[in-house]
């Protein structure tokens, strides 16, 4: 969930190891892994204030990948694969089934 919305849904394996939307990509980057030598950047700005979201998707304001569609058009969750939903203009759709 982002700001009160489901952005992303699924099995335990199509999140942890197949994700589609870019916070779920980010949420699971920053779990500490001491094996890394690195470690995920944080997301850049601040969580918005709920109550004054636009009428864009609101991840936009910190997505690394934001296009002028995704500021203007609220995503829908949709279907990527069977179980498995997203919420993004952009995530590609897995190609399992
Ligand atoms: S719809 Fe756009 S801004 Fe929202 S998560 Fe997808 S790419 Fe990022």
């Amino acid at each position: 969930m982002y700001l009160g919305r489901i952005v992303e849904s699924g099995s335990h394996t199509q999140i942890w190891h197949r994700p589609l939307h870019p916070y779920t990509k980010a949420l699971i980057d920053a779990v500490p892994d001491p094996t890394r030598r690195r470690y995920a950047a944080p997301l850049p700005g601040d969580l918005p204030d709920p109550r004054s979201v636009g009428g864009g998707c609101r991840f936009a304001p910190r997505c690394p990948i934001a296009t002028e569609i995704c500021r203007t058009q609220d995503p829908a969750l949709r279907a990527a694969a069977a179980g498995h939903h997203v919420a993004c203009h952009h995530a590609a759709p897995a190609l399992v089934s």
